[in-house]
């Protein structure tokens, strides 16, 4: 069952999950995807992905990246988060894309957030990669494009974000 929700204007509770306007107050509110930016870190004909030490997707190869703070732009993002996961310091070289996913395990579940992640193309400019967090990641590693894990994350996501990358599409990121 969804969690009861209560008006943050009024305090009464609300009839539904958001998006749903206050009976009493006329307040509105909204469940909207939250942005963010990952990097697909390319270093020769090698990437670098992190493993989730958390859920969803725990034990699952990601691109590194993260939440965007309020006003920042996803560049920043991309840059700021990739240091503080992999230590290293990383240059945004190109645009690839939009994928959305729902950010849970089990994507059903009601009251999940949605994610709205910017991908880039990205590479190393520095920086050490022995730093890595280890509260959000597990494992840090290069790898071959063809000898990618098949555990990637979001899953089914990260391997539409490669196939873009390497795409010479204008729009790779259109929803079929
Ligand atoms: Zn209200």
């Amino acid at each position: 069952m969804p969690e009861v929700r209560f008006c943050s204007a009024c305090g009464v509770e609300l009839p539904s999950r958001p998006p749903v306007t206050c009976a009493a107050c006329g307040a509105s509110h909204w469940l909207n995807p939250k942005p963010c930016a990952n990097a697909i870190v390319v270093d020769g004909d090698r990437v670098l992905l992190t493993r989730r030490a958390y859920a969803p997707w725990k034990d699952g190869w990601c691109a590194p990246g993260g939440f965007c703070e309020e006003g920042e732009h996803p560049i920043e993002t991309v840059e700021r988060e990739v240091l503080e996961e992999t230590g290293l310091r990383v240059a945004v070289t190109g645009y690839i894309g939009v994928w959305v996913d729902t950010y849970a395990d089990e994507p059903s579940e009601p009251d999940a957030s949605v994610i709205s992640v910017a991908y880039y193309a990205a590479r190393s400019v520095g920086g050490d990669e022995s730093a890595f967090d280890r509260a959000e990641v597990s494992e840090l590693r290069w790898f071959g494009w063809d000898e990618l894990p098949p555990d990637l994350a979001p899953p089914g996501t990260l391997e539409a974000v490669f196939a873009a990358a390497r795409s010479d599409s204008t729009l790779p990121d259109r929803p079929a």
